[in-house]
């Protein structure tokens, strides 16, 4: 294959800032400080798209950034915080295919964005050293420069998601087709704007330690629209005690829910009904009344005299490559309306992704997603993230999720700290036998009665958060 000498030609670099959401005013400084600075330098060219979801975002900018001449791209995400020198580092190795700075991910347990294929063809973590400029398989996307000329050897569309993400196969397109390079410079340190801080690769373990050791306010996550308080330095432990002072510790939170209008669960609603403890049952209307389903007389039962929530789990039971987002939106409201309409108006807006946002692809369709609802539960992120109507809750790591297997919430049970909500959510009863249902619902009320927990249903965690 013919090699290709970026530097042949001046370098033009396109700045690619794909926007779907509000930039924070901490983001919005630093990147015009750390542009106006590059701009004396380099020369480069902004090329910004509002509000498209991301893959196609990144096509359209690579597209637009290709016929304006540009030989390099350099894509900013908007919850990035940039050092000044970026640019100047990552064009050492403008002969690459990409390099990207050093960042962490901005939910516990914070790990790196790069990774390696191991001898099975799964990636794993490159645990990369600090000051180096390392090849790895895949690299993080969000401040990472492109060299054009080699991406323009590749097929379009360049920014595809197949087996894996966006990201992800482009790094491995470059990898398997052109044999090129993919490198992160660990000599530049992103900040990565998380809910309470900003993830820095050097707070990493004072972040973790907070995290294993303190018990965080739910009541003092701070809406997304006023982190005017992030700073660069973490909170301290000081901080954090004073809020739990001001605040009074909460008892962990259990909240039971139970998916799929599976007719075993008739029985589960009348075993917790004789606890006093109100299920949410996340329903598909196309569903109810056929074979092993329940039917509406149950539900009614269900509802009218067991007090349970009846909720959204969309009017088919699909993931998202078989709904354009549109599609997605009506099923959404159609299921709503059919949840007004029977009088289960608790329900409505109380949404749950079927598959969960990994199993069913619903990244993509989130922005859309919560705009059309009150509060999404998702069981698939790895430590339960919890968003609501406005985006404004992200319980992040206060939020555990575990389905089915009841052996592992006796375990959980016995490890439950204040301020934490702990999800368990059934789907069928493949794991969850009736003796042992009976088993963690004693379990529960002998901890409610102890006063070491309360149980909510997922109808209470609105209102308390609203
Ligand atoms: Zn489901």
């Amino acid at each position: 294959m013919e090699k290709l000498k970026a530097t042949e030609k001046e370098p033009l670099i396109g700045i690619g800032l794909p926007i779907c959401d509000m930039v924070i005013p901490t983001v919005y400084y630093n990147h015009l400080a750390v542009i106006a600075a590059w701009s004396t330098q380099f020369k480069i060219e902004l090329i910004g798209i509002p509000g498209m979801k991301i893959t196609r975002a990144r096509e359209t900018i690579t597209r637009m950034g290709m016929s304006r001449g540009c030989t390099h791209l350099l894509f900013i995400d908007s919850d990035h915080i940039l050092p000044s020198n970026m640019l100047t580092l990552l064009m050492q190795n403008q002969d690459a295919a990409m390099v990207s700075g050093l960042i962490h991910k901005k939910i516990y347990p914070y790990e790196q964005v790069a990774f390696v294929l191991d001898k099975d063809g799964s990636l794993q973590d490159a645990l990369i050293p600090e000051n180096v400029v390392v090849e790895v398989d895949s690299c993080a996307m969000g401040c990472t420069l492109i060299n054009l000329e080699k991406l323009k050897l590749l097929n379009r569309p360049y920014f595809t998601n197949g087996h894996f993400r966006h990201d992800i196969n482009l790094c491995l397109k470059f990898k398997n087709e052109l044999g090129d390079r993919i490198l992160v410079d660990s000599r530049i340190h992103i900040g990565h704007v998380g809910m309470r801080e900003i993830v820095y690769p050097k707070n990493i373990d004072i972040l973790r330690k907070r995290h294993d050791e303190t018990v965080v306010p739910t009541t003092s996550v701070r809406p997304l629209g006023e982190v005017s308080d992030i700073t660069a330095s973490p909170m301290t432990e000081k901080d954090v005690d004073a809020d739990i002072k001001e605040l009074g510790v909460n008892k962990p939170v259990i909240c039971l829910s139970f998916d799929d209008c599976c007719l075993s669960q008739y029985k589960y609603g009348r075993g917790l009904k004789a606890y006093d403890i109100v299920g949410t049952f996340f329903i598909n209307p196309s569903m109810i009344g056929l074979a092993d389903h329940l039917n509406i007389a149950q539900l009614r039962m269900m509802h009218d005299e067991w007090n349970h929530i009846i909720a959204n789990h969309m009017w088919e039971h699909v993931g998202a490559p078989s709904l354009s987002v549109e599609e997605t939106i009506e099923s959404i409201k159609k299921t709503d309306t059919w949840l007004l309409d029977n009088k289960f108006e608790e329900g409505c807006g109380l949404f749950a992704l079927p598959y969960g946002s990994v199993g069913g692809r619903w990244n993509e369709y989130m922005p859309e997603i919560i705009k059309n609802t009150k509060l999404i539960r998702d069981v698939s992120n790895y430590d339960g993230v919890h968003y609501n109507g406005d985006n404004s809750i992200d319980y992040n790591n206060r939020l555990y999720a575990f389905g089915d297997d009841t052996d592992v919430m006796f375990k959980i049970l016995d490890k439950i700290k204040n301020d934490h909500i702990y999800l368990f959510y059934f789907h069928n009863d493949q794991k969850t036998f009736d003796p042992e249902f009976e088993r963690l619902l004693e379990k529960l009320d002998e901890l409610r009665t102890a006063g070491k927990i309360e149980i909510k249903s997922i109808a209470d965690l609105v209102q308390a958060t609203a």
